[in-house]
Protein backbone atom coordinates (compact mmCIF):
# COMPACT_ATOMS: atom_id res chain seq x y z
CA UNK A 1 0.00 0.00 0.00
CA UNK A 2 1.69 3.60 -1.01
CA UNK A 3 1.30 6.35 1.65
CA UNK A 4 0.96 10.16 0.19
CA UNK A 5 3.70 12.97 1.72
CA UNK A 6 0.87 14.07 4.20
CA UNK A 7 -0.21 10.76 5.32
CA UNK A 8 3.67 9.38 5.98
CA UNK A 9 4.01 13.31 8.02
CA UNK A 10 1.09 12.59 10.02
CA UNK A 11 1.52 9.15 11.03
CA UNK A 12 5.37 10.17 12.08
CA UNK A 13 3.89 12.94 14.27
CA UNK A 14 1.73 10.56 16.27
CA UNK A 15 4.20 8.32 16.64
CA UNK A 16 6.17 11.35 18.26
CA UNK A 17 3.83 11.86 20.64
CA UNK A 18 4.49 8.36 22.53
CA UNK A 19 8.19 9.09 24.13
CA UNK A 20 8.51 5.04 24.43
CA UNK A 21 8.23 4.48 20.79
CA UNK A 22 10.63 7.43 19.93
CA UNK A 23 12.97 6.35 22.14
CA UNK A 24 12.95 2.89 20.40
CA UNK A 25 12.77 4.17 17.02
CA UNK A 26 15.58 6.22 17.60
CA UNK A 27 17.54 3.23 18.53
CA UNK A 28 16.32 1.13 15.41
CA UNK A 29 16.06 4.38 12.58
CA UNK A 30 18.82 6.59 13.54
CA UNK A 31 21.41 6.92 10.90
CA UNK A 32 25.28 6.24 12.57
CA UNK A 33 27.22 9.54 12.75
CA UNK A 34 30.55 9.21 11.78
CA UNK A 35 33.73 12.16 12.09
CA UNK A 36 34.96 13.51 8.62
CA UNK A 37 37.80 10.33 8.57
CA UNK A 38 35.56 7.71 9.18
CA UNK A 39 37.75 6.64 12.30
CA UNK A 40 34.76 7.55 14.66
CA UNK A 41 31.39 5.91 14.32
CA UNK A 42 28.34 6.33 17.02
CA UNK A 43 24.80 5.02 16.86
CA UNK A 44 22.89 8.21 19.24
CA UNK A 45 19.93 7.36 20.72
CA UNK A 46 18.64 10.74 19.34
CA UNK A 47 20.19 14.25 17.46
CA UNK A 48 19.04 17.10 18.91
CA UNK A 49 19.22 20.52 16.90
CA UNK A 50 17.90 23.55 18.70
CA UNK A 51 16.61 26.67 17.13
CA UNK A 52 17.36 29.03 19.90
CA UNK A 53 19.18 29.05 23.17
CA UNK A 54 15.98 29.02 25.12
CA UNK A 55 15.12 25.53 22.88
CA UNK A 56 18.52 24.89 24.10
CA UNK A 57 17.86 25.26 27.85
CA UNK A 58 14.48 23.77 28.09
CA UNK A 59 16.11 20.50 26.21
CA UNK A 60 18.66 20.73 28.83
CA UNK A 61 16.40 20.97 31.96
CA UNK A 62 13.95 18.13 30.66
CA UNK A 63 15.48 15.41 29.67
CA UNK A 64 18.30 13.25 31.61
CA UNK A 65 21.40 10.99 29.88
CA UNK A 66 24.63 11.60 28.18
CA UNK A 67 24.71 14.32 25.65
CA UNK A 68 27.77 15.23 22.99
CA UNK A 69 27.79 18.76 21.79
CA UNK A 70 29.50 18.18 18.06
CA UNK A 71 30.36 20.83 15.33
CA UNK A 72 31.28 19.56 12.08
CA UNK A 73 32.82 16.36 13.01
CA UNK A 74 36.57 17.47 12.18
CA UNK A 75 38.41 15.75 15.10
CA UNK A 76 39.57 12.29 15.00
CA UNK A 77 39.53 11.60 18.98
CA UNK A 78 36.93 9.99 20.25
CA UNK A 79 35.66 13.36 21.73
CA UNK A 80 32.25 12.88 20.20
CA UNK A 81 30.75 9.57 20.25
CA UNK A 82 27.83 8.88 22.47
CA UNK A 83 24.87 6.07 22.50
CA UNK A 84 23.18 8.97 24.13
CA UNK A 85 22.35 12.24 22.40
CA UNK A 86 24.00 13.90 20.26
CA UNK A 87 23.34 18.33 20.02
CA UNK A 88 24.19 19.93 16.75
CA UNK A 89 23.94 23.94 17.31
CA UNK A 90 24.28 24.36 13.54
CA UNK A 91 21.18 26.01 13.52
CA UNK A 92 22.60 28.75 15.59
CA UNK A 93 24.98 30.34 13.50
CA UNK A 94 26.09 33.69 11.95
CA UNK A 95 27.61 37.22 13.08
CA UNK A 96 25.47 38.69 16.00
CA UNK A 97 27.34 41.77 16.37
CA UNK A 98 30.58 43.79 16.12
CA UNK A 99 32.38 46.69 17.83
CA UNK A 100 34.21 48.92 15.50
CA UNK A 101 36.54 50.44 18.09
CA UNK A 102 37.34 47.52 19.74
CA UNK A 103 37.50 45.55 17.06
CA UNK A 104 35.81 42.56 18.48
CA UNK A 105 33.22 40.22 16.66
CA UNK A 106 30.46 38.07 18.11
CA UNK A 107 29.66 35.22 16.38
CA UNK A 108 27.26 32.29 16.77
CA UNK A 109 28.80 29.06 17.70
CA UNK A 110 27.95 26.99 15.45
CA UNK A 111 29.19 29.16 12.33
CA UNK A 112 32.09 27.36 10.45
CA UNK A 113 35.34 29.28 10.49
CA UNK A 114 34.83 29.51 6.36
CA UNK A 115 31.79 31.09 6.90
CA UNK A 116 33.23 33.98 9.21
CA UNK A 117 35.85 35.82 6.83
CA UNK A 118 33.22 37.51 4.25
CA UNK A 119 31.30 38.77 7.04
CA UNK A 120 33.77 40.33 9.12
CA UNK A 121 35.22 41.72 5.46
CA UNK A 122 31.75 43.67 5.43
CA UNK A 123 32.13 45.40 8.86
CA UNK A 124 36.23 45.90 8.73
CA UNK A 125 37.20 43.16 10.67
CA UNK A 126 39.54 39.73 9.68
CA UNK A 127 40.22 36.94 11.79
CA UNK A 128 44.23 37.05 13.52
CA UNK A 129 44.78 33.40 12.44
CA UNK A 130 43.32 30.31 10.86
CA UNK A 131 43.86 26.47 11.04
CA UNK A 132 44.77 24.72 7.93
CA UNK A 133 41.19 24.22 7.01
CA UNK A 134 37.97 26.51 8.02
CA UNK A 135 35.35 23.53 7.66
CA UNK A 136 35.28 23.66 11.80
CA UNK A 137 32.64 25.02 13.61
CA UNK A 138 33.88 28.27 16.15
CA UNK A 139 32.75 26.16 19.11
CA UNK A 140 33.98 23.08 18.12
CA UNK A 141 37.32 24.41 16.98
CA UNK A 142 38.23 26.58 20.11
CA UNK A 143 37.01 23.39 22.38
CA UNK A 144 40.24 21.23 21.36
CA UNK A 145 42.22 24.94 21.36
CA UNK A 146 42.29 24.14 17.46
CA UNK A 147 45.85 26.36 16.14
CA UNK A 148 47.40 27.95 12.71
CA UNK A 149 50.47 28.54 12.21
CA UNK A 150 52.72 31.21 13.70
CA UNK A 151 54.79 32.10 16.71
CA UNK A 152 53.26 35.22 17.30
CA UNK A 153 49.91 33.96 17.38
CA UNK A 154 48.00 31.94 19.99
CA UNK A 155 45.29 29.21 19.33
CA UNK A 156 42.09 30.15 18.18
CA UNK A 157 40.68 29.99 21.92
CA UNK A 158 43.20 32.70 22.68
CA UNK A 159 41.14 35.39 20.56
CA UNK A 160 38.05 34.80 22.42
CA UNK A 161 37.39 37.73 24.72
CA UNK A 162 34.15 36.20 25.99
CA UNK A 163 31.52 33.75 25.23
CA UNK A 164 28.05 31.88 26.22
CA UNK A 165 28.18 28.73 28.07
CA UNK A 166 24.34 26.46 28.70
CA UNK A 167 25.67 24.42 31.48
CA UNK A 168 24.48 20.88 30.93
CA UNK A 169 21.81 21.85 33.77
CA UNK A 170 20.58 24.33 31.64
CA UNK A 171 21.94 27.40 32.59
CA UNK A 172 22.84 30.52 30.22
CA UNK A 173 25.77 31.77 31.95
CA UNK A 174 27.82 35.08 29.99
CA UNK A 175 31.42 34.13 30.44
CA UNK A 176 34.21 36.81 30.69
CA UNK A 177 37.89 37.44 32.07
CA UNK A 178 36.10 39.90 34.85
CA UNK A 179 33.08 37.79 35.22
CA UNK A 180 34.61 34.65 36.19
CA UNK A 181 38.42 34.29 35.34
CA UNK A 182 38.74 30.84 35.97
CA UNK A 183 35.67 29.58 34.42
CA UNK A 184 36.88 31.57 31.23
CA UNK A 185 39.84 29.96 31.34
CA UNK A 186 38.50 26.82 31.32
CA UNK A 187 36.37 27.30 29.14
CA UNK A 188 38.02 28.56 26.13
CA UNK A 189 39.34 24.72 25.48
CA UNK A 190 36.47 23.06 27.04
CA UNK A 191 36.48 19.84 25.12
CA UNK A 192 33.18 19.95 24.89
CA UNK A 193 32.67 18.72 28.94
CA UNK A 194 31.47 21.95 30.52
CA UNK A 195 28.21 22.57 28.56
CA UNK A 196 27.57 23.92 25.20
CA UNK A 197 28.42 27.09 23.70
CA UNK A 198 26.44 29.31 22.10
CA UNK A 199 27.87 32.27 21.28
CA UNK A 200 31.64 33.48 21.42
CA UNK A 201 33.15 37.40 20.87
CA UNK A 202 36.72 37.28 19.04
CA UNK A 203 39.33 40.09 18.97
CA UNK A 204 40.00 40.92 15.10
CA UNK A 205 42.27 43.00 13.21
CA UNK A 206 41.55 44.81 10.02
CA UNK A 207 41.31 43.43 7.13
CA UNK A 208 44.59 42.67 5.32
CA UNK A 209 46.18 40.72 2.55
CA UNK A 210 48.84 37.91 2.79
CA UNK A 211 51.10 36.61 0.11
CA UNK A 212 52.27 32.91 0.52
CA UNK A 213 55.34 31.23 -1.03
CA UNK A 214 55.72 27.51 -1.36
CA UNK A 215 59.51 25.72 -2.10
CA UNK A 216 61.15 22.80 -1.14
CA UNK A 217 64.49 22.90 0.81
CA UNK A 218 66.36 20.45 2.85
CA UNK A 219 64.69 19.59 6.11
CA UNK A 220 68.29 19.92 7.82
CA UNK A 221 68.79 23.39 6.14
CA UNK A 222 65.31 24.98 7.36
CA UNK A 223 65.91 23.43 11.02
CA UNK A 224 69.00 24.83 11.10
CA UNK A 225 67.41 28.35 10.89
CA UNK A 226 63.60 27.51 11.85
CA UNK A 227 63.85 30.10 14.89
CA UNK A 228 64.90 32.85 12.57
CA UNK A 229 62.48 32.02 9.92
CA UNK A 230 59.59 31.64 12.12
CA UNK A 231 60.55 35.39 13.62
CA UNK A 232 61.18 37.17 10.63
CA UNK A 233 57.05 35.63 8.38
CA UNK A 234 53.72 36.14 10.14
CA UNK A 235 53.51 32.40 9.50
CA UNK A 236 56.36 29.65 8.53
CA UNK A 237 55.87 26.18 8.22
CA UNK A 238 57.40 22.74 7.08
CA UNK A 239 55.85 19.71 5.51
CA UNK A 240 58.96 17.01 5.59
CA UNK A 241 58.78 14.19 3.36
CA UNK A 242 58.94 10.53 4.76
CA UNK A 243 61.99 8.70 3.60
CA UNK A 244 63.22 11.95 2.18
CA UNK A 245 65.81 14.75 2.83
CA UNK A 246 63.90 17.37 1.47
CA UNK A 247 60.42 19.26 2.95
CA UNK A 248 57.85 21.54 1.77
CA UNK A 249 58.08 24.73 3.00
CA UNK A 250 55.78 27.80 3.61
CA UNK A 251 56.41 31.07 4.37
CA UNK A 252 53.21 33.44 4.56
CA UNK A 253 53.71 37.81 5.23
CA UNK A 254 51.31 40.51 4.62
CA UNK A 255 51.33 42.53 1.76
CA UNK A 256 50.35 44.84 -0.25
CA UNK A 257 50.26 43.12 -3.60
CA UNK A 258 47.37 42.31 -6.03
CA UNK A 259 45.30 39.55 -5.38
CA UNK A 260 46.93 36.72 -7.43
CA UNK A 261 45.83 33.33 -6.58
CA UNK A 262 44.75 30.95 -9.58
CA UNK A 263 43.93 27.47 -8.33
CA UNK A 264 45.96 24.69 -7.63
CA UNK A 265 46.40 22.83 -11.21
CA UNK A 266 44.75 19.89 -11.20
CA UNK A 267 47.92 18.62 -13.72
CA UNK A 268 50.06 19.35 -11.11
CA UNK A 269 48.07 18.23 -7.87
CA UNK A 270 47.37 14.62 -10.08
CA UNK A 271 51.14 14.48 -10.71
CA UNK A 272 51.99 14.96 -7.24
CA UNK A 273 49.39 11.88 -6.43
CA UNK A 274 50.75 9.72 -9.04
CA UNK A 275 54.09 10.63 -7.41
CA UNK A 276 53.53 9.56 -4.11
CA UNK A 277 51.42 6.53 -5.45
CA UNK A 278 54.25 5.15 -6.92
CA UNK A 279 56.23 5.80 -3.69
CA UNK A 280 53.95 3.53 -2.31
CA UNK A 281 54.73 0.74 -4.66
CA UNK A 282 58.31 0.98 -3.22
CA UNK A 283 60.32 -1.03 -0.19
CA UNK A 284 60.64 1.82 2.04
CA UNK A 285 64.31 1.52 2.41
CA UNK A 286 64.38 2.26 -1.23
CA UNK A 287 62.65 5.51 -1.67
CA UNK A 288 64.91 8.17 -0.25
CA UNK A 289 67.06 8.81 -3.64
CA UNK A 290 63.19 8.41 -5.68
CA UNK A 291 61.84 11.28 -3.11
CA UNK A 292 64.73 13.00 -3.59
CA UNK A 293 64.77 13.22 -6.91
CA UNK A 294 61.27 14.23 -7.35
CA UNK A 295 61.29 16.82 -4.21
CA UNK A 296 64.10 18.63 -6.21
CA UNK A 297 61.97 19.11 -9.25
CA UNK A 298 59.34 20.67 -7.22
CA UNK A 299 58.87 24.61 -8.73
CA UNK A 300 58.20 26.97 -6.25
CA UNK A 301 54.74 28.68 -5.83
CA UNK A 302 53.35 32.07 -4.88
CA UNK A 303 49.12 33.28 -3.94
CA UNK A 304 48.61 36.47 -2.99
CA UNK A 305 44.74 36.74 -1.79
CA UNK A 306 43.15 38.09 1.45
CA UNK A 307 43.90 36.38 4.68
CA UNK A 308 41.10 33.71 4.44
CA UNK A 309 41.41 32.73 1.32
CA UNK A 310 45.24 31.80 2.15
CA UNK A 311 45.67 30.65 5.95
CA UNK A 312 43.34 28.14 5.33
CA UNK A 313 43.17 24.83 2.51
CA UNK A 314 40.98 22.47 1.10
CA UNK A 315 41.86 18.98 2.02
CA UNK A 316 40.32 16.40 -0.23
CA UNK A 317 41.94 13.62 0.52
CA UNK A 318 40.25 11.90 4.10
CA UNK A 319 42.88 10.82 6.82
CA UNK A 320 43.68 10.42 10.48
CA UNK A 321 45.91 12.36 12.34
CA UNK A 322 48.21 12.70 15.81
CA UNK A 323 49.81 15.87 17.06
CA UNK A 324 51.57 16.27 19.83
CA UNK A 325 52.66 19.85 21.20
CA UNK A 326 56.35 19.62 22.48
CA UNK A 327 58.67 22.41 24.06
CA UNK A 328 60.17 24.83 21.14
CA UNK A 329 63.72 24.04 22.36
CA UNK A 330 62.88 20.26 22.00
CA UNK A 331 61.42 20.60 18.25
CA UNK A 332 63.92 20.00 16.38
CA UNK A 333 65.04 16.65 17.56
CA UNK A 334 62.18 15.18 18.42
CA UNK A 335 61.10 15.53 14.36
CA UNK A 336 64.27 14.46 13.65
CA UNK A 337 64.11 11.30 15.51
CA UNK A 338 60.58 10.72 14.39
CA UNK A 339 61.83 11.26 11.03
CA UNK A 340 64.61 8.67 11.63
CA UNK A 341 62.83 6.00 13.71
CA UNK A 342 60.58 5.90 10.00
CA UNK A 343 63.31 5.03 7.88
CA UNK A 344 65.10 2.70 10.73
CA UNK A 345 61.60 1.00 10.87
CA UNK A 346 60.89 0.95 7.43
CA UNK A 347 57.70 1.73 8.14
CA UNK A 348 55.09 1.97 4.75
CA UNK A 349 53.78 5.79 4.89
CA UNK A 350 53.94 8.11 2.05
CA UNK A 351 51.90 11.29 3.86
CA UNK A 352 54.20 14.28 5.14
CA UNK A 353 54.34 15.00 8.26
CA UNK A 354 53.52 18.87 9.71
CA UNK A 355 56.20 21.14 11.91
CA UNK A 356 54.84 24.67 13.05
CA UNK A 357 55.00 26.93 16.14
CA UNK A 358 52.14 28.31 18.34
CA UNK A 359 52.45 31.12 21.09
CA UNK A 360 51.63 29.89 24.48
CA UNK A 361 48.55 31.57 26.28
CA UNK A 362 46.87 31.20 29.17
CA UNK A 363 43.89 29.15 29.32
CA UNK A 364 44.17 26.00 31.20
CA UNK A 365 43.64 23.45 28.20
CA UNK A 366 45.35 24.08 25.44
CA UNK A 367 48.39 22.25 24.31
CA UNK A 368 50.23 25.88 25.03
CA UNK A 369 49.00 26.67 27.70
CA UNK A 370 51.25 27.75 30.22
CA UNK A 371 54.99 29.52 29.91
CA UNK A 372 56.30 28.52 26.83
CA UNK A 373 55.59 28.74 22.94
CA UNK A 374 55.27 25.25 21.13
CA UNK A 375 56.05 23.47 18.54
CA UNK A 376 53.40 21.45 17.31
CA UNK A 377 54.17 18.30 15.09
CA UNK A 378 51.68 15.99 13.44
CA UNK A 379 52.00 13.04 11.71
CA UNK A 380 49.32 10.83 9.32
CA UNK A 381 47.76 8.09 7.42
CA UNK A 382 45.06 7.74 4.75
CA UNK A 383 41.46 7.00 6.17
CA UNK A 384 41.05 3.44 6.17
CA UNK A 385 44.73 2.24 6.50
CA UNK A 386 44.87 0.77 10.55
CA UNK A 387 47.01 4.18 11.95
CA UNK A 388 47.27 2.02 15.17
CA UNK A 389 50.86 0.49 14.41
CA UNK A 390 52.77 3.32 13.33
CA UNK A 391 51.24 5.66 15.69
CA UNK A 392 51.97 3.55 18.34
CA UNK A 393 55.10 3.43 17.28
CA UNK A 394 55.32 7.29 17.27
CA UNK A 395 53.57 8.56 20.19
CA UNK A 396 56.24 7.44 23.10
CA UNK A 397 58.49 9.63 21.21
CA UNK A 398 56.34 12.77 21.92
CA UNK A 399 56.33 11.81 25.14
CA UNK A 400 59.80 11.62 25.74
CA UNK A 401 60.48 15.20 24.35
CA UNK A 402 57.33 16.29 26.90
CA UNK A 403 54.68 16.21 24.26
CA UNK A 404 50.76 17.28 24.66
CA UNK A 405 48.66 15.55 22.61
CA UNK A 406 46.04 17.58 20.11
CA UNK A 407 42.68 16.79 21.76
CA UNK A 408 41.04 16.92 18.75
CA UNK A 409 43.65 14.01 17.15
CA UNK A 410 44.28 10.74 17.84
CA UNK A 411 46.11 9.83 21.67
CA UNK A 412 45.99 7.30 23.99
CA UNK A 413 47.16 9.19 26.86
CA UNK A 414 44.46 9.38 30.20
CA UNK A 415 43.84 11.00 33.52
CA UNK A 416 46.92 10.34 35.71
CA UNK A 417 49.73 11.53 32.21
CA UNK A 418 47.27 14.40 31.04
CA UNK A 419 47.53 15.58 35.14
CA UNK A 420 51.22 15.76 35.16
CA UNK A 421 51.14 17.82 31.75
CA UNK A 422 48.97 20.14 32.74
CA UNK A 423 49.25 22.40 35.31
CA UNK A 424 45.67 23.37 35.87
CA UNK A 425 44.58 20.04 34.96
CA UNK A 426 42.87 19.17 39.02
CA UNK A 427 41.30 22.77 38.55
CA UNK A 428 39.68 21.85 35.34
CA UNK A 429 38.40 18.42 36.83
CA UNK A 430 37.08 20.05 39.88
CA UNK A 431 34.96 23.13 37.90
CA UNK A 432 33.53 19.90 35.38
CA UNK A 433 32.51 18.09 38.41
CA UNK A 434 30.84 21.26 39.58
CA UNK A 435 28.95 22.71 36.14
CA UNK A 436 28.03 18.59 35.78
CA UNK A 437 27.74 16.37 38.73
CA UNK A 438 25.70 14.01 36.83
CA UNK A 439 28.24 13.52 34.63
CA UNK A 440 26.01 13.68 31.81
CA UNK A 441 29.01 15.41 29.26
CA UNK A 442 31.03 12.35 29.52
CA UNK A 443 31.13 10.00 26.81
CA UNK A 444 33.87 6.81 27.33
CA UNK A 445 36.70 8.97 26.08
CA UNK A 446 36.30 11.89 28.26
CA UNK A 447 35.88 9.40 31.47
CA UNK A 448 39.14 8.10 30.61
CA UNK A 449 41.01 11.94 30.70
CA UNK A 450 38.60 13.06 33.36
CA UNK A 451 37.74 9.93 35.64
CA UNK A 452 40.94 7.56 34.57
C1 LIG B 1 41.51 18.09 7.50
C2 LIG B 1 41.69 18.60 8.91
C3 LIG B 1 42.59 19.63 9.14
C4 LIG B 1 42.79 20.11 10.45
N1 LIG B 1 43.67 21.13 10.64
C5 LIG B 1 43.92 21.57 11.90
C6 LIG B 1 44.85 22.61 12.14
O1 LIG B 1 45.42 23.20 11.22
N2 LIG B 1 45.10 22.97 13.43
C7 LIG B 1 44.49 22.36 14.48
O2 LIG B 1 44.78 22.71 15.62
N3 LIG B 1 43.56 21.39 14.29
C8 LIG B 1 43.26 21.00 13.02
N4 LIG B 1 42.32 20.00 12.82
C9 LIG B 1 41.58 19.50 13.97
C10 LIG B 1 40.25 20.25 14.15
O3 LIG B 1 40.44 21.64 14.01
C11 LIG B 1 39.67 20.01 15.55
O4 LIG B 1 39.55 18.65 15.80
C12 LIG B 1 38.35 20.74 15.79
O5 LIG B 1 37.97 20.56 17.13
C13 LIG B 1 37.21 20.26 14.89
O6 LIG B 1 36.12 21.17 14.98
P1 LIG B 1 34.63 20.68 14.71
O7 LIG B 1 33.76 21.87 14.52
O8 LIG B 1 34.62 19.68 13.61
O9 LIG B 1 34.26 20.02 16.09
P2 LIG B 1 33.95 18.49 16.46
O10 LIG B 1 35.08 17.66 15.99
O11 LIG B 1 32.60 18.13 16.00
O12 LIG B 1 34.00 18.59 18.05
C14 LIG B 1 35.18 18.92 18.70
C15 LIG B 1 34.92 19.17 20.17
O13 LIG B 1 34.13 20.35 20.31
C16 LIG B 1 33.02 20.09 21.16
N5 LIG B 1 31.94 20.97 20.76
C17 LIG B 1 31.38 21.12 19.54
N6 LIG B 1 30.42 22.06 19.58
C18 LIG B 1 30.38 22.52 20.85
C19 LIG B 1 29.61 23.49 21.52
N7 LIG B 1 28.67 24.20 20.89
N8 LIG B 1 29.83 23.71 22.84
C20 LIG B 1 30.79 23.02 23.51
N9 LIG B 1 31.55 22.08 22.91
C21 LIG B 1 31.36 21.85 21.60
C22 LIG B 1 32.73 18.61 20.91
O14 LIG B 1 31.98 18.06 21.96
C23 LIG B 1 34.13 18.06 20.85
O15 LIG B 1 34.62 17.87 22.15
C24 LIG B 1 42.08 19.54 11.54
C25 LIG B 1 41.15 18.51 11.29
C26 LIG B 1 40.96 18.04 9.99
C27 LIG B 1 39.96 16.95 9.73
Amino acid sequence: MKHSRRQFMASSALLGLFAPWQSVLGQQFNTPWRNWSGGQVCQPAGRFSPASEDDLSSFLRSTAGEIRPVGSGHSFSALVPTDGHLVIIDQLRGLLNHDAELMQATFAAGTRLGDMGSPLARVGQAMLNLPDIDRQTLAGATATATHGTGIAFTCLSGFVTSLRLVTPGGEVIDVSPTSDADLFNAARVSLGALGIVTQMTLQNRTPYKLKAKNWVQPIEEVLETFDESAAKHRHFEMFPLTHSDYALTLAIDETDEDINNPPPSPEDEAAFGEAMAFWATLPPKERLPQINALAEQIEPTEAVDESHKILSNIRNGRFNEMEYSVPLEAGADCLREILRTIIDKEIDVVFPLEYRYVKRDDTWLSMSAGHEDHAAISIHRMAGEDYRPYFDLIEPIFWKYGGRPHWGKVHSLGKVQLEQLYPKFRDFQALRAELDPAGRMLNPHLKKIFLG
